[in-house]
């Protein structure tokens, strides 16, 4: 039967046919490297399959073993195995407890050592190689097997120094962290508005965070962009100018303007740095966007902007941050009143309100406020694999309630005539993401 593959970190126990010295899977280093005793200057960690770490430590029992007593034999076992791993032999030590008792030794070699002690009464040896570098320690079993001719032998293997990979631990809801795996930080910088992270994972692709919150993911941006920017887009049916605030990774701003009949987007982002990074580490987010000749980028403080702008506009989406930072204005009833006042006749504005399971207070507010001020406000919803909790609410507030009562075939046409293609969003899931699961509904109240 084939041993079992080892698998790395923690050891695992291999055993062994006489025959098989290595089990399937284990390293086979390539030719010597120097070791770090000849003064290469280098630290002769491994880089294999994605790992780097120190080297291989070999645990190895020997059983119905011969010359176990005998001094000269694990000498000769000893030297002939540092030789067979290329291994640099500094020093050798061997203490025999009496004339048919066991034998307790080491080998000192530049890439650590191997140590032997032998029950020779019981025909047991427990040997112990460890070899940092690309020096191979599996190839001392077979010198092992020459010297002592054990009946049987088993292996275990632990690679030595192996870094634990780094994760990122957001830390948004309290009492409760979400981890990502980092394989490669691209950029690190604190903004003059906040700390801004952008890293590779294994699951979610390239990452945006800002102030230790997950803002996008390149594998799951499309089920909150998308969500942001058709619903309101197809069930006006007419929308000509639109103001995005804040946004800054240009995913939004990417769907708005897959719709033809879009005249002009204005795009109020804070922080410049968001835009200028993600434009650089996330293109496949804003896909040229920002260069699109409709869009008019303006770094400012979507308040103030709001609160100052002459213009109207059909549609206003609040893709922003979380109600802390620079974003909280951004939540608040006098912003809000602004937005409405910057709105045509039929207009709309969509907001993200969080996660409702765990952001509960922050959608009883932000409803509190909309329901004051628009003749319709409600949320609809999406799920965001990385915005953890369940329904993500979008919240929804209109000049006009029967924005929200346009029939399917109407939205089935309109997306029809748009051609543009979702990975999301359809109109049936757009009709759908105005039901409200009654936990969020009593959170309204
Ligand atoms: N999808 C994200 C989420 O739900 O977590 C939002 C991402 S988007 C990158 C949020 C943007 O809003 C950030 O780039 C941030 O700089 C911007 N922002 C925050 N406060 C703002 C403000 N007062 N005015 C304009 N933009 C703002």
């Amino acid at each position: 039967m084939a041993p079992p593959k080892p698998a790395g970190n923690p050891g695992v126990v291999v055993g062994l046919e006489p025959s098989e010295d290595r089990p399937s899977g284990a390293p086979r280093p390539a030719g010597r490297r120097p070791s770090k005793a000849e003064g290469k200057g280098d630290d002769y960690f491994v880089e294999k399959d994605g790992l780097s770490y120190a080297g291989t430590h070999l645990l190895i029992d020997l059983w119905g073993a011969k010359g176990l007593d005998d001094a000269e034999v694990v000498e000769t076992a000893l030297k002939r195995s540092v030789a067979a791993c290329d291994a640099t032999l500094l020093n050798l030590h061997l203490h025999r407890f009496s004339d048919q008792g066991g034998i307790s030794g080491v080998a000192v070699i530049a890439e650590s050592h191997i140590g032997i002690h032998t029950w020779p009464e019981r025909g047991y040896a427990a040997i112990d190689i460890f070899m940092c570098g690309a020096c191979d320690p599996y190839r001392a079993i077979p010198e092992l097997r020459r010297s002592f001719a054990p009946r049987s032998i088993q292996i275990s293997e632990q690679k030595r120094g192996l870094a634990s990979p780094e994760w990122f631990l957001e830390r948004l809801h309290t009492g409760y962290r979400q981890g990502f795996e980092v394989t490669r930080t691209l950029h690190r910088q604190k903004t003059e508005f906040q700390e801004l992270v952008i890293f590779d994972t294994p699951t979610f692709g390239r990452v945006l965070v800002l102030d230790g919150v997950l803002q996008t993911t390149e594998a799951d941006e499309y089920f909150y962009h998308e969500m942001l920017a058709h619903p309101p887009l197809l069930a006006h049916g007419a929308v000509g100018d639109v103001l995005i605030i804040g946004g800054g990774d240009g995913g939004t701003l990417r769907e708005v303007l897959k719709h033809r009949n879009i005249r002009r987007v204005t795009i109020v982002e804070i922080d410049a740095d968001v835009v200028e990074n993600c434009r650089r580490y996330l293109p496949s987010i804003s896909k040229g966007a920002f260069e699109d000749r409709r869009t008019e980028l303006v770094f400012a403080d979507g308040v103030a902007f709001v609160a100052e702008t002459k213009d109207k506009f059909d549609l206003i989406i609040v893709d922003s941050t979380d109600p802390t930072g620079p974003g909280e204005a951004l939540f608040e009833e006098r912003f809000y009143a602004d937005c409405k006042a910057g709105l045509k006749e039929k207009g709309i504005l969509v907001t993200q309100n969080g996660v409702p399971f765990l952001q509960g207070a922050e959608l009883a507010t932000s409803y509190r406020r909309l329901k004051s001020l628009f003749a319709d406000a409600t949320f609809y919803l999406t799920a965001v694999p990385s915005y953890v909790g369940g329904f993500m609410a979008l919240g929804w507030a209109s000049t006009e309630a029967a924005n929200r009562r346009v029939p399917l075939e109407t939205l089935e046409t309109r997306f029809a005539e748009a051609a543009i293609e979702t990975r999301y969003y359809t109109p049936a899931v757009h009709l759908a993401a105005f039901a409200l699961p009654r936990y969020i509904m009593d959170g309204m109240e």
